[in-house]
Protein backbone atom coordinates (compact mmCIF):
# COMPACT_ATOMS: atom_id res chain seq x y z
CA UNK A 1 0.00 0.00 0.00
CA UNK A 2 1.31 3.45 -0.53
CA UNK A 3 -0.31 6.00 1.70
CA UNK A 4 -2.08 9.07 0.68
CA UNK A 5 -0.15 12.23 1.49
CA UNK A 6 -2.53 15.04 2.87
CA UNK A 7 -2.13 18.35 1.43
CA UNK A 8 -1.38 20.49 4.41
CA UNK A 9 -0.85 23.19 2.11
CA UNK A 10 -3.88 22.82 0.11
CA UNK A 11 -6.04 22.55 3.05
CA UNK A 12 -4.98 25.96 4.58
CA UNK A 13 -5.28 27.39 1.49
CA UNK A 14 -8.62 26.44 1.13
CA UNK A 15 -8.87 27.47 4.92
CA UNK A 16 -7.12 31.07 4.25
CA UNK A 17 -10.16 31.67 1.58
CA UNK A 18 -12.55 31.16 3.21
CA UNK A 19 -11.16 33.52 6.74
CA UNK A 20 -10.43 36.49 3.79
CA UNK A 21 -14.32 36.08 2.78
CA UNK A 22 -14.77 35.99 6.26
CA UNK A 23 -12.74 39.38 7.37
CA UNK A 24 -14.11 41.06 4.05
CA UNK A 25 -17.69 40.71 5.44
CA UNK A 26 -16.86 41.30 9.38
CA UNK A 27 -17.95 44.77 10.60
CA UNK A 28 -14.30 45.33 12.48
CA UNK A 29 -10.91 44.53 11.13
CA UNK A 30 -9.38 41.45 13.22
CA UNK A 31 -5.96 42.28 14.83
CA UNK A 32 -4.48 39.96 16.48
CA UNK A 33 -1.09 41.33 19.04
CA UNK A 34 2.20 39.01 19.55
CA UNK A 35 4.12 39.95 22.04
CA UNK A 36 7.66 38.91 21.54
CA UNK A 37 9.74 38.93 24.99
CA UNK A 38 12.87 37.50 23.76
CA UNK A 39 15.02 38.17 20.78
CA UNK A 40 15.12 34.56 19.19
CA UNK A 41 15.42 33.74 15.24
CA UNK A 42 13.48 30.92 14.93
CA UNK A 43 10.76 33.43 16.66
CA UNK A 44 11.07 36.48 14.75
CA UNK A 45 10.67 34.10 11.41
CA UNK A 46 7.50 32.62 12.19
CA UNK A 47 6.51 35.95 13.34
CA UNK A 48 7.45 37.70 10.35
CA UNK A 49 5.15 34.46 8.11
CA UNK A 50 2.42 35.23 10.41
CA UNK A 51 2.10 39.12 9.86
CA UNK A 52 2.32 38.77 6.10
CA UNK A 53 -0.01 35.76 6.03
CA UNK A 54 -2.66 37.73 7.91
CA UNK A 55 -1.98 41.00 6.13
CA UNK A 56 -3.11 38.72 2.70
CA UNK A 57 -5.98 37.98 4.97
CA UNK A 58 -6.90 41.70 5.81
CA UNK A 59 -6.52 40.85 9.55
CA UNK A 60 -4.29 43.40 10.96
CA UNK A 61 -0.64 42.49 13.11
CA UNK A 62 0.84 43.84 15.61
CA UNK A 63 3.99 42.88 17.03
CA UNK A 64 5.05 44.27 20.56
CA UNK A 65 8.06 44.51 21.33
CA UNK A 66 11.25 45.16 22.02
CA UNK A 67 12.38 42.48 25.04
CA UNK A 68 10.37 42.70 28.27
CA UNK A 69 11.61 41.54 31.38
CA UNK A 70 8.73 39.22 33.50
CA UNK A 71 6.71 41.74 35.25
CA UNK A 72 6.07 44.00 31.92
CA UNK A 73 5.18 41.41 29.90
CA UNK A 74 2.36 40.14 32.48
CA UNK A 75 1.52 44.08 31.87
CA UNK A 76 1.75 43.92 28.17
CA UNK A 77 -0.52 40.72 27.94
CA UNK A 78 -3.02 41.93 30.18
CA UNK A 79 -2.97 45.79 28.60
CA UNK A 80 -3.66 44.16 25.17
CA UNK A 81 -6.20 41.92 26.66
CA UNK A 82 -8.04 44.90 27.87
CA UNK A 83 -7.59 46.48 24.53
CA UNK A 84 -10.94 46.87 22.56
CA UNK A 85 -9.38 47.39 19.18
CA UNK A 86 -7.40 44.01 19.88
CA UNK A 87 -9.05 40.73 19.10
CA UNK A 88 -6.46 38.46 19.79
CA UNK A 89 -3.35 37.93 21.83
CA UNK A 90 -0.19 35.67 21.09
CA UNK A 91 2.98 35.79 23.93
CA UNK A 92 5.94 33.85 21.98
CA UNK A 93 8.59 31.95 23.28
CA UNK A 94 11.44 31.47 25.00
CA UNK A 95 9.84 33.57 27.99
CA UNK A 96 12.20 35.89 29.65
CA UNK A 97 14.14 34.86 33.09
CA UNK A 98 11.84 34.78 35.89
CA UNK A 99 8.41 33.38 34.31
CA UNK A 100 7.20 30.57 32.63
CA UNK A 101 5.00 30.29 29.87
CA UNK A 102 2.11 29.31 31.97
CA UNK A 103 2.49 32.36 34.41
CA UNK A 104 2.37 34.38 30.58
CA UNK A 105 -0.20 32.92 29.26
CA UNK A 106 -2.89 33.27 32.88
CA UNK A 107 -2.33 37.05 31.99
CA UNK A 108 -3.94 36.50 28.53
CA UNK A 109 -8.34 37.36 28.34
CA UNK A 110 -9.66 34.07 27.70
CA UNK A 111 -11.56 35.45 25.43
CA UNK A 112 -8.65 36.67 23.21
CA UNK A 113 -6.61 33.60 24.31
CA UNK A 114 -6.41 32.42 20.49
CA UNK A 115 -3.56 30.07 21.22
CA UNK A 116 -4.76 28.61 23.92
CA UNK A 117 -1.89 29.25 26.43
CA UNK A 118 -3.97 30.20 29.43
CA UNK A 119 -4.68 27.42 31.40
CA UNK A 120 -8.04 28.10 32.22
CA UNK A 121 -8.39 27.77 28.32
CA UNK A 122 -7.55 23.98 28.86
CA UNK A 123 -9.83 23.78 31.90
CA UNK A 124 -12.95 25.36 29.59
CA UNK A 125 -11.77 22.84 27.10
CA UNK A 126 -11.53 19.54 29.68
CA UNK A 127 -14.57 20.59 30.58
CA UNK A 128 -16.39 20.63 27.63
CA UNK A 129 -17.02 24.26 27.38
CA UNK A 130 -15.71 27.08 24.80
CA UNK A 131 -11.95 28.56 24.56
CA UNK A 132 -9.66 28.51 21.94
CA UNK A 133 -7.40 25.14 21.96
CA UNK A 134 -3.63 25.71 20.75
CA UNK A 135 -3.43 26.33 16.97
CA UNK A 136 -1.28 23.19 16.64
CA UNK A 137 -3.92 20.91 18.30
CA UNK A 138 -6.56 22.54 16.35
CA UNK A 139 -4.45 22.17 13.28
CA UNK A 140 -4.59 18.44 13.67
CA UNK A 141 -8.18 18.09 13.91
CA UNK A 142 -8.49 20.43 11.55
CA UNK A 143 -6.83 18.36 9.05
CA UNK A 144 -8.49 14.87 9.83
CA UNK A 145 -12.08 16.66 9.26
CA UNK A 146 -10.67 18.12 5.74
CA UNK A 147 -9.33 14.53 5.16
CA UNK A 148 -13.14 13.15 5.98
CA UNK A 149 -11.66 10.83 8.78
CA UNK A 150 -13.85 9.24 10.85
CA UNK A 151 -12.83 9.35 14.53
CA UNK A 152 -15.88 8.70 16.63
CA UNK A 153 -15.47 4.87 18.40
CA UNK A 154 -12.17 4.61 16.64
CA UNK A 155 -9.01 4.26 18.40
CA UNK A 156 -6.83 7.43 18.37
CA UNK A 157 -3.07 7.18 19.44
CA UNK A 158 -1.07 10.71 20.66
CA UNK A 159 2.34 10.13 21.07
CA UNK A 160 3.36 13.54 23.38
CA UNK A 161 1.76 15.07 25.79
CA UNK A 162 2.75 18.46 26.20
CA UNK A 163 0.14 20.93 26.89
CA UNK A 164 0.80 22.92 23.97
CA UNK A 165 -0.21 19.85 21.44
CA UNK A 166 0.20 16.24 22.85
CA UNK A 167 -2.67 16.94 25.87
CA UNK A 168 -4.78 19.47 23.71
CA UNK A 169 -5.39 17.60 20.79
CA UNK A 170 -6.12 14.46 23.07
CA UNK A 171 -8.82 16.43 24.59
CA UNK A 172 -10.20 17.10 21.09
CA UNK A 173 -9.86 13.70 20.15
CA UNK A 174 -11.97 12.48 22.94
CA UNK A 175 -14.69 15.28 22.28
CA UNK A 176 -14.63 13.94 18.77
CA UNK A 177 -15.78 10.63 20.30
CA UNK A 178 -12.56 8.79 19.95
CA UNK A 179 -11.06 6.26 22.63
CA UNK A 180 -8.01 7.88 23.42
CA UNK A 181 -4.34 6.99 24.26
CA UNK A 182 -1.80 8.95 25.16
CA UNK A 183 1.73 7.95 25.25
CA UNK A 184 5.12 9.58 26.56
CA UNK A 185 8.57 9.40 27.36
CA UNK A 186 7.61 6.76 29.91
CA UNK A 187 5.38 4.93 28.25
CA UNK A 188 6.45 1.00 28.41
CA UNK A 189 6.21 -0.90 24.49
CA UNK A 190 5.25 2.00 22.52
CA UNK A 191 4.94 0.32 19.17
CA UNK A 192 2.17 -1.77 21.24
CA UNK A 193 0.08 1.13 21.84
CA UNK A 194 0.43 3.36 18.91
CA UNK A 195 -0.23 -0.39 16.53
CA UNK A 196 -3.95 -0.27 18.01
CA UNK A 197 -4.37 3.53 16.44
CA UNK A 198 -6.67 3.93 13.54
CA UNK A 199 -5.61 7.61 13.69
CA UNK A 200 -2.11 8.18 15.33
CA UNK A 201 -0.22 11.65 15.75
CA UNK A 202 3.12 12.35 16.60
CA UNK A 203 3.60 14.83 18.68
CA UNK A 204 7.57 14.14 19.77
CA UNK A 205 10.17 16.32 18.57
CA UNK A 206 12.63 12.96 17.88
CA UNK A 207 13.44 12.74 14.09
CA UNK A 208 11.97 9.63 12.54
CA UNK A 209 11.36 7.93 16.31
CA UNK A 210 8.11 6.26 14.59
CA UNK A 211 8.71 3.44 12.05
CA UNK A 212 6.45 1.14 10.07
CA UNK A 213 6.73 -1.27 13.06
CA UNK A 214 3.91 1.62 14.92
CA UNK A 215 1.71 1.92 12.51
CA UNK A 216 -1.29 -0.34 11.53
CA UNK A 217 -2.11 -0.69 8.13
CA UNK A 218 -4.68 1.91 7.11
CA UNK A 219 -4.12 4.07 9.55
CA UNK A 220 -3.97 7.75 9.64
CA UNK A 221 -1.29 9.64 10.06
CA UNK A 222 -0.12 12.86 11.56
CA UNK A 223 3.06 13.86 11.99
CA UNK A 224 3.41 17.39 13.77
CA UNK A 225 6.91 16.71 14.90
CA UNK A 226 9.20 19.54 13.35
CA UNK A 227 13.14 18.40 13.40
CA UNK A 228 15.60 20.46 11.85
CA UNK A 229 18.34 19.10 10.12
CA UNK A 230 21.66 19.23 9.24
CA UNK A 231 21.35 20.76 5.69
CA UNK A 232 19.07 22.75 6.47
CA UNK A 233 15.73 21.01 6.72
CA UNK A 234 13.04 20.07 8.42
CA UNK A 235 11.77 16.49 9.14
CA UNK A 236 8.93 15.03 11.15
CA UNK A 237 8.83 12.33 14.03
CA UNK A 238 7.72 9.32 11.51
CA UNK A 239 9.46 8.21 8.83
CA UNK A 240 7.31 8.66 6.26
CA UNK A 241 8.64 6.69 3.81
CA UNK A 242 8.17 3.36 5.41
CA UNK A 243 5.13 4.51 7.01
CA UNK A 244 4.02 5.57 4.09
CA UNK A 245 3.82 1.80 2.61
CA UNK A 246 1.25 1.01 5.65
CA UNK A 247 -0.89 3.64 6.45
CA UNK A 248 -3.67 5.11 4.58
CA UNK A 249 -3.02 9.00 4.74
CA UNK A 250 0.21 10.65 6.21
CA UNK A 251 0.73 14.14 6.57
CA UNK A 252 4.18 14.93 5.05
CA UNK A 253 6.73 17.40 7.24
CA UNK A 254 7.14 20.14 5.89
CA UNK A 255 3.79 20.66 4.17
CA UNK A 256 1.30 19.19 7.23
CA UNK A 257 0.50 20.28 9.92
CA UNK A 258 2.44 23.47 9.88
CA UNK A 259 0.63 25.30 7.35
CA UNK A 260 -2.57 24.61 8.87
CA UNK A 261 -1.48 25.40 12.17
CA UNK A 262 -1.03 29.23 11.26
CA UNK A 263 -4.09 29.31 9.18
CA UNK A 264 -5.91 27.61 12.41
CA UNK A 265 -4.44 30.29 14.39
CA UNK A 266 -5.66 33.46 12.24
CA UNK A 267 -9.25 31.46 12.23
CA UNK A 268 -9.15 31.97 15.84
CA UNK A 269 -8.51 35.96 15.88
CA UNK A 270 -11.44 36.49 12.89
CA UNK A 271 -13.80 34.12 15.14
CA UNK A 272 -12.45 36.12 18.56
CA UNK A 273 -13.09 40.27 16.45
CA UNK A 274 -16.69 38.10 14.94
CA UNK A 275 -18.29 36.27 17.75
CA UNK A 276 -21.65 35.03 16.60
P1 LIG B 1 7.75 18.85 24.02
O1 LIG B 1 7.14 19.86 24.92
O2 LIG B 1 9.22 18.64 24.07
O3 LIG B 1 7.03 17.46 24.30
C1 LIG B 1 7.48 16.28 23.72
C2 LIG B 1 6.67 15.12 24.22
O4 LIG B 1 7.18 13.93 23.64
C3 LIG B 1 6.75 14.93 25.74
O5 LIG B 1 5.46 14.67 26.25
C4 LIG B 1 7.66 13.72 25.92
O6 LIG B 1 7.35 12.90 27.02
C5 LIG B 1 7.38 12.95 24.64
N1 LIG B 1 8.51 12.08 24.30
C6 LIG B 1 9.84 12.38 24.27
N2 LIG B 1 10.56 11.30 23.91
C7 LIG B 1 9.69 10.30 23.71
C8 LIG B 1 9.82 8.93 23.33
N3 LIG B 1 11.02 8.40 23.08
N4 LIG B 1 8.70 8.19 23.22
C9 LIG B 1 7.49 8.72 23.47
N5 LIG B 1 7.29 10.02 23.83
C10 LIG B 1 8.38 10.79 23.95
O7 LIG B 1 7.41 19.14 22.50
P2 LIG B 1 6.13 19.89 21.83
O8 LIG B 1 6.22 21.35 22.10
O9 LIG B 1 4.89 19.16 22.18
O10 LIG B 1 6.46 19.66 20.31
C11 LIG B 1 6.54 18.37 19.75
C12 LIG B 1 7.01 18.47 18.31
O11 LIG B 1 6.03 19.19 17.58
C13 LIG B 1 8.32 19.25 18.12
O12 LIG B 1 9.04 18.68 17.05
C14 LIG B 1 7.85 20.64 17.75
O13 LIG B 1 8.82 21.34 16.97
C15 LIG B 1 6.64 20.30 16.91
N6 LIG B 1 5.66 21.37 16.80
C16 LIG B 1 5.18 21.61 15.55
C17 LIG B 1 4.22 22.60 15.38
C18 LIG B 1 3.65 22.84 14.01
O14 LIG B 1 2.92 23.79 13.82
N7 LIG B 1 3.94 21.98 13.03
C19 LIG B 1 3.81 23.36 16.47
C20 LIG B 1 4.28 23.05 17.74
C21 LIG B 1 5.22 22.05 17.89
P3 LIG B 1 7.48 13.42 28.56
O15 LIG B 1 6.28 14.27 28.78
O16 LIG B 1 7.46 12.17 29.33
O17 LIG B 1 8.76 14.16 28.64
Amino acid sequence: MTARMIDGRAIAAALRAELADRVAAAPVRPCLAIVVPTPDEGTAWYVRQLSRTADRLGIECRVVGPPVGADELVARLAELSADDTVHGVLCQTPMPAGITAVQAGSAIDVAKDVDGANPRSAGLLAAGATAYPPATAAAVLHLLRAEGVELAGRDAVVVGRSTVVGKPAATLLLAEQATVTVCHSRTRDLAEHTRRADVLVAAVGRAGLLGAEHVAPGAVVIDVGTNPTADGGLVGDVRTDEVAEVAAAITPVPGGVGPVTTATLLSHVVRAATPS
